[in-house]
């Protein structure tokens, strides 16, 4: 059987909800989408969730099933450890990895206001800032180190013998001026491991504030009018897993293309290649142009192509819709190279993200197959209403993603047994 070769475009945070601006129609159903469109009415469209109806998740959780996760490791997989994977920290049986942000706080007696989850959002100056952290020596056998990651973000890796992550988050959300600083603290009482951690955490973050409220770096910043970035706040606590996806099991050779250090180094934790360029920056200025002709390079080395565009959820939770359908119309026009006659496209999300609110919602993702030797449905546009309609009907991601497989002619070997990747 002749197989294609596979193109899976992802919006990150592609549907959305009705703008009242745009006279209750959403981002999608308002942009140009003059290339989706037709897309969509040679193909097959259809309604996505990612994990379930109704349930909203975060972008890695998302990715999970379409990278070819199943249902229970998609709600296992920490973030942590997928960040560390895309700052390139490697497996270490006894570390624990958490994702962070550095932020800016103030001590308040023996605790700490948040006065910014962000710190302004810095984007210069964190490498060093975390080498000047160095090695931290926590007692109890525990070291630290802070590993930055994008902007604000960066990874914790705590090492040593008996942590555990059965422990809360020190990050109290929206709510952070009221709340402040949370404590961080074992959830089950009594567990050794878990508090053991927690006292970790607790004293590093003191640690962190006292290297970093008076650093050079922070007393510029304040100097230039800009808050410091004197803390940290730290979540999702994790082990590198050893995973393997449905796409290896099946020999598919899989790249990705995304200008996001989560999804690079989610890819990289499977062991799919990476597609990486300075212009692709994970934000609204992505050079969409580089992103297409790097997806029609990686066509020639890989079956199966992710190219991911982070700036439609970024414009989503910037309440900026006008935003996001300028980013849609600007991404449709320049897909026009890549649709031919051979490729199987696949075009959908990790979730719908709300430009009203500003929230990941479950509402499901607009979503499409164009197989050019695959069947066509009625539908003639792309957008959420348009795709209520589609053959493929409601699905979640996992059922699309191996729709998506099956079109290709890649699913010819595969054994009933093989279902125990999907669930
Ligand atoms: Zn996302």
């Amino acid at each position: 059987m002749t197989t294609h070769k596979g193109l899976l475009i992802i919006l990150d945070g592609l549907g959305d909800r009705g703008i009242p601006s745009f006279g209750g129609k959403t981002p999608l159903e308002v942009a140009e989408t003059p290339n989706m469109d037709s897309l969509a009415s040679a193909g097959q469209c259809g309604l996505i969730d990612p994990l379930f109806p109704g349930m909203p998740v975060g972008t890695h959780t998302g990715f999970c099933p379409l990278f070819g996760l199943s249902q229970q490791q998609a709600v296992e997989l920490a973030r942590g450890p997928v960040e560390a994977s895309g700052v390139g920290l490697s497996s270490s049986d006894q570390a624990l990895y958490f994702r962070c942000n550095f932020a800016t706080i103030e001590r308040k007696g023996k605790r700490f206001k948040i006065l910014d989850r962000r710190a302004g959002r810095i984007n210069q100056g964190t490498g060093a800032l975390a080498s000047d952290i160095g090695q931290v020596d926590l007692g109890e056998g525990i070291t630290a180190s802070l590993h930055p990651a994008t902007q604000h973000r960066v990874v914790l890796q705590l090492e040593g013998i008996g942590l555990s992550n059965d422990i809360g988050n020190t990050d109290p959300g929206n709510d952070y001026r009221n709340k402040g600083l949370l404590t961080c603290q074992a959830n089950t009482p009594g567990d050794a491991a878990a508090e053991k951690t927690a006292r970790c955490i607790n004293r590093l973050i003191e640690i962190v504030y006292e290297k970093l409220d008076q650093h050079p770096l922070n007393q510029r910043r304040r100097e230039h009018g800009l808050v410091p970035a004197n803390g940290i706040i730290c979540r999702s606590p994790g082990k590198l897993p050893k995973i393997k996806s449905l796409l290896r099991h099946l020999k598919i050779d899989a790249g990705v293309i995304s200008g996001e250090r989560t999804v690079l180094g989610f890819g990289k934790l499977l062991g799919y290649r990476l597609y990486e360029n300075p212009r692709f920056t994970g934000a609204k200025d992505t050079d969409l142009q580089a992103k297409v002709e790097s997806a029609r390079s990686a066509l020639k080395e890989n079956d199966l192509v992710y190219l991911h565009i982070k700036a439609t959820d970024i414009a989503s939770h910037d309440m900026d819709p006008m935003s996001k359908r300028e980013i849609l119309s600007k991404f449709d026009d320049a897909i026009a190279p890549l649709i031919n006659d051979e490729l199987v496209i696949g075009i959908t999300a990790d979730h719908s993200t709300d430009s009203n609110t500003g929230r990941h919602t479950g509402d499901p993702v607009p979503s499409l197959i164009f197989n050019p030797c695959g069947r066509v449905d009625s539908c003639t546009s792309f957008s959420e209403s348009a795709c209520t309609m589609g053959g493929l009907g409601r699905i979640n991601s996992l059922g699309f993603l191996i729709t998506f497989l099956d079109q290709m002619n890649r699913l010819e070997n595969f054994r009933p047994k093989d279902g125990a990747y999907l669930f």
